[in-house]
């Protein structure tokens, strides 16, 4: 996965992961962005018959041999895909000691870490960069095209992981053997790990399992992700960065209530059904506090800036980004949408019911799952000592499904951001703006190692037009290649001897 929130003027979107193709929500001025995003031209995508830059042709020619490369959980290998790249990085000067294509015996789906070396004697820690090798599954039959033959048609490229997240892959691959082949000297390691599992189809995590097993090998100061944080294109206009800094953390609990039951005929006051039911009534009425943090102040601070023509909302934003947030901002803001509402609160919400066991019987049982998506730095027993107040009866009886992983907030230093912020400023001339993900990545596994994840893709998606775990998944030709670039002058301005 790798969509962010996006607040811009006419609207936003966002997709969590990892539930394939779930788009959770679209607003009114979304929908007026999706009828009218058709009547713009798209200049970006505008296809050139020109020769290719040695830099081009390779980035171009890597990716294409990724996506001809089934990684699927059903039917694909990720194993064959990092052994490709495997030898692509020794084919390009790198010690084959320093590229290890890893993984659990008896898995098919293997990691690829390698590392470009630093020359200095006192080297600071690494960075690591990150991407999936692994995609979501893709029939031929839905797709016009076969999603594992790579395809460029009217300025895009084609195929499954063309989006999520194969190009990131493919960049970080080119990025090393460009910087090998130029004599590049970081000022650290730079490790790049292109792992499996991140959506759901494999056996393993491969970054759980990397940082298990063989924490030296990945070890960082931080982590750079491609797969969260993107450069954003809105009606054809390239208008901002993204930089995932932090993201909420899953916790599933149940609800259960369990009674003598007995015939229908003869009804008690006491009754399961109605006991959870109003139980979940008093949970649907609670609203967990507002909670911000350091990275939801910035993103609400640069989008009070980006909405069009100012206004109530952007005065709202504004008002909630200051250190004593506005309560009147605070409710108008909670209100106007699903989307800011998760970036100010912890949520939980209802999603599954059972109950009962005989039209004719009184029921036994009945139970709820309750799914909650936690403010960072909020302590899952907390949460759950919430609803248990809420639900104010013992009789219902809460306990933990999915627990959490903690996943803190990544500080918005100023040796990451300020590396950012030049380099977007050098090439695209767009703000950065620090977001909070509704959903979780494979950033969290790092992160609650201690290790802070920023999710910094380098190329633009157009947020009418998102297709990750889609049809037809695709990217511009040109975004490609720019956002190749864009990484790679990244990974020398966060590494490089001249600061
Ligand atoms: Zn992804």
């Amino acid at each position: 996965m790798r969509f962010t929130c996006y607040a811009l003027g006419l609207g936003w979107g966002h997709l969590t992961q990892p539930t394939p193709g779930r788009l959770l929500f679209v607003n009114r001025p979304m929908v007026f962005c999706l009828i009218t995003a058709a009547l713009f031209a798209r200049p970006l995508a505008a296809q050139t018959e020109k020769k290719l830059s040695v830099n081009d042709q390779r980035v171009r020619d890597i990716f294409e041999q990724l996506i001809n490369i089934n990684t699927t959980g059903s039917s694909g290998s990720t194993t064959i895909a990092a052994q490709a790249m495997a030898d692509r990085l020794t084919q390009g000067g790198f010690p084959p000691a320093d590229v290890q294509v890893i993984g659990p015996a008896n898995s098919k789906n293997y990691n690829l870490v390698a590392r470009l070396r630093s020359t200095g004697t006192r080297p600071q820690k690494p960075i690591v960069l990150l991407a999936h090798l692994d995609v979501v599954e893709a029939r031929r039959e839905d797709w016009s095209l076969d999603p594992f033959t790579f395809t460029e048609k009217d300025g895009f490229f084609y195929g499954r992981g063309t989006l999520d997240i194969k190009d990131g892959d493919a960049i970080l691959v080119a990025t090393l053997v460009r910087l090998k082949q130029e004599g590049y000297k970081p000022n650290r390691d730079l490790i790049v790990a292109l792992t499996t599992g991140e959506e759901g189809g494999s056996d393993y995590n491969g970054v759980e399992w990397l940082l298990q097993n063989h924490r030296d090998l990945v070890d960082g100061a931080f982590v750079i992700n491609m797969d969260s944080g993107d450069p954003v294109i809105l009606n054809g206009k390239r208008v901002m960065r993204s930089v995932q800094a932090s993201e909420k953390v899953y916790v599933t609990f149940k609800l259960e209530v369990h009674n003598p039951g007995g015939h229908s005929s003869l009804p008690t006051k006491d009754n399961a059904i109605y006991r959870l039911a109003a139980a979940l009534g008093r949970v649907a009425a609670y609203e967990f506090p507002a909670q911000l943090n350091e990275i939801t102040r910035a993103t609400f601070e640069r989008w009070a800036t980006l909405q069009q023509g100012g206004g109530q909302l952007a005065l709202d934003m504004a008002a909630v980004a200051r250190p004593t947030p506005d309560s009147a901002a605070l409710r108008r803001l909670s209100d106007a949408s699903p989307l800011y509402n998760a970036q100010l609160r912890t949520t939980c919400v209802a999603t599954e019911l059972t109950g009962g066991h005989a039209e004719n019987a009184l029921p036994q049982m009945a139970a709820a799952t309750v799914n909650c998506r936690v403010m960072p730095g909020t302590p899952q027993d907390e949460v759950q000592g919430t609803l248990a107040r809420v639900v104010n009866d013992t009789a219902v009886k809460i306990s933990v499904v999915s627990p959490a992983t903690p996943s803190p907030p990544s500080p918005l230093t100023p040796e990451v951001m300020g590396a950012i912020e030049r380099v977007t400023k050098r090439l695209w001339n767009i703000p950065v703006v620090p977001v909070m993900e509704t959903g979780a990545t494979d950033g969290l596994y790092f992160r609650n190692a201690g290790v802070p994840v920023y999710g910094v893709s380098g190329v633009f998606v157009d947020i009418n037009d998102i297709r990750a775990h889609g049809r037809d998944e695709r990217i511009g030709v040109q975004d490609y290649y720019d956002g190749a670039e864009y990484i790679y002058q990244l990974a020398k301005e966060l590494s490089s001897t001249a600061r």
